[in-house]
């Protein structure tokens, strides 16, 4: 992943917002993508997530229009479509521009004045729907964008809270905060520590002296997430009703290992049981990799990483070949931990590594993840980087 945009690259950015709406371009903005660096699917269940802002970017270039239409292009699906401000609803038929049109309707439902219409050419190197969250990263754009132009005095805070509503409310999807809270408040060498219940956070330290993380990624589609994802919320549900007979908790995650073999006993069935072993004892290490990462004890971040993905695969079971295959991968060739990052089933994991050894580090996940299953995975570098900005005005 590149992190600066060549002259050549915004020459030919321009050209095609020229194209595209016959006009010059005014501003350029971005956005960045995000990985979440422990705490895997217990947002939903009163956990805390531990997730930073990479170095990976979706872009805008913006131009005021004088009528009432927002017209939006994206150089990634080679598709846009346009859209009176006056008459904004969901249609399956406007594809990705749902996401830029719910951002406008979201504002004017929540009480923002928009006067006029605008230009906007998204582009893109955060790969679509591989769990870097490009949605979420979309959102926060537009919204932020909105915010500037309209001068809506809109905090980066409720900038992700209403980017969420509308992925939510227009989109149609049930997501929590955690990826568009990643992305709107990321801060360069700081993840985010965030209670997605409360919706409170702060920020922790990201200092890993000679060590980075890596972000690789499977090059398999997630599929069946959002149905095996309603799935394990139901099984943690069913699980914290059987825990609620004898202990007086709203959500798992206030539970602690210490309380298993109980817990175990009270919910007598399996499967149900190694869902929230791994809600429990991930919350705790989520707790673990703070601790460690305040002490700079490298080696213990490594070893929760490995802990961390072995439960997603064996009791919560949301890996997958792909993803299994791509951990091994990186600790084959050397990582000090790596685990799944997102909601799994395919997508990207990330790998704790030195910085020297990167290119050695890539060359051995793809040769190792190759001859397991046949498919060149990317290994890239990142940087954990500031949420959204304003680049420049032309
Ligand atoms: P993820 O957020 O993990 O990347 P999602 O399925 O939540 O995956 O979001 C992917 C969707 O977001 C795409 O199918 C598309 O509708 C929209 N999207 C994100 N980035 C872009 C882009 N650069 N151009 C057009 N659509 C985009
Ligand atoms: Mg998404």
């Amino acid at each position: 992943m590149r992190q600066v945009s060549s002259r050549k690259e915004m020459m030919d950015l321009t050209q095609e917002f020229y194209n595209a709406f016959k006009v010059a371009p005014e501003s350029l903005y971005r956005a960045p993508a995000r990985i979440n660096l422990i705490g895997e699917h217990i947002d939903y269940n009163g956990g805390r997530v531990l997730p930073a802002a990479i170095s990976c970017y979706i872009k805008a270039l913006v131009s005021k229009r004088d009528d009432t239409i927002i017209s939006a292009y994206s150089t990634n699906t080679k598709s846009g479509y346009s859209i009176d401000l006056n008459r904004i609803k969901y249609d399956k038929a406007n594809g990705w521009c749902n996401y830029v049109f719910g951002v406008f309707q979201t504002l004017r439902l929540a009480g923002y004045h928009i006067p006029f219409g605008l230009n906007i050419l998204i582009n893109s190197e955060i790969p679509l729907g591989s769990g870097l969250s490009s949605s979420a990263a979309l959102l926060d754009l537009v919204t932020y964008v909105a915010n500037d132009i309209y001068n809506l005095g809109i905090s980066l805070k409720n900038i992700a809270k209403l980017a969420q509503n509308c992925e939510n409310s227009f989109c149609g999807l049930r997501c929590g905060i955690m990826d568009e809270a990643s992305i709107a408040l990321g801060l360069r060498d700081k993840c985010l520590l965030l209670d997605c219940a409360k919706y409170e956070y702060e920020y922790i330290d990201l200092d890993l002296g000679d060590y980075t993380f890596v972000v690789m990624k499977t090059n398999v589609p997630r599929s069946l997430v959002s149905s095996k994802y309603n799935d394990r919320v139901d099984e943690c549900q069913k699980g914290l009703r059987a825990i609620q007979q004898d202990f007086n908790v709203d959500n798992l995650c206030e539970l602690h290992e210490e309380d298993l073999l109980r817990v175990e006993k009270l919910i007598g069935d399996e499967l149900i049981y190694r869902r929230v072993r791994h809600v429990i004892t991930e919350n705790e290490r989520v707790r673990k990799f703070v601790r460690a990462l305040r002490s700079k004890n490298i080696e213990e971040l490594g070893r929760i990483l490995n802990a961390s993905h072995k439960s997603l695969k064996e009791d919560y079971e949301v890996t997958g070949e792909y993803l299994d295959a791509i951990q091994e991968a990186a600790i084959y060739a050397g990582a000090i931990g790596a685990r799944m990052t997102g909601a799994g089933f395919g997508g990207c994991a990330i790998a704790l590594i030195k910085k020297s050894s990167f290119e050695e580090f890539k060359e051995k996940v793809i040769d190792y993840y190759f001859k397991k299953v046949q498919l060149e995975p990317d290994v890239f570098n990142v940087d954990i980087v500031d949420g959204p900005m304003k680049v420049e005005d032309y």
